[in-house]
């Protein structure tokens, strides 16, 4: 496969995608039927880049196996999928803390990315990505009833606090890891 969105940051040009590199992915008649539409790098919900590879934890990527044992690996933004109401705590969607996709409507838990955005203020250096960050995982738990997660979103809300406060990144950090965010969403 090759990208047909001429992106060089592609998954599929830079021999890192997970999804669609070795194995068999499940043909797809509505947006990968498109000349200039890439399943490795096009959200399918804006229809815009999304970073690939295995540091991807701003996008979600469906690896769901369909009938055939071939995947699904159509990916969004974590942003258009909690916008669109497909991400998140949703009761009416039976989700919590998952991805419903688009493509296939086969669910991702989503608290490794959680714990990944979080993780990222330990290298991020830019405010603004922190702040998104924080948000991204916020929006992700908002509505838990777990305890574990409630705790979380409450030490992440006060994380948020601080930043716009003025408080640098590394003592947010500190704080949100003060406790094994992992732990805290088993
Ligand atoms: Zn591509
Ligand atoms: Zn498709
Ligand atoms: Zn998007
Ligand atoms: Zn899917």
């Amino acid at each position: 496969m090759r990208c047909r969105a001429q992106n060089p940051n592609c998954g599929l040009v830079m021999g890192e995608s997970l999804a669609l590199g070795a194995v068999g992915v499940m043909p797809c008649y509505i947006c990968c039927n498109e000349p200039h539409f890439c399943r490795e790098c096009l959200c399918i919900l804006c229809g815009k880049t999304m970073r690939c590879g295995s540091n991807s934890f701003t996008s979600v990527r469906c690896f769901a196996r369909l009938p055939g044992a071939e995947f699904c690996g159509h990916g969004a933004h974590l942003t258009c999928a909690l916008e669109c109401k497909m991400a998140g705590v949703i009761e009416k969607l039976g989700l919590h803390m998952e991805y419903i996709c688009r493509w296939c409507d086969q669910r991702t838990d989503l608290r490794e990315h959680v714990v990944r955005l979080l993780e990222s203020l330990r290298y991020v250096d830019c405010k603004l990505s922190a702040e998104a960050n924080l948000n991204t995982a916020l929006q992700i738990m908002q509505g838990t009833k777990a305890d574990g997660a409630k705790k979380l979103l409450q030490l992440v809300e006060t994380a948020a606090h601080m930043l716009q406060k003025g408080s640098g990144i590394h003592e947010v950090y500190e704080l949100v890891h003060g406790t094994d965010p992992v732990v805290l969403l088993d």
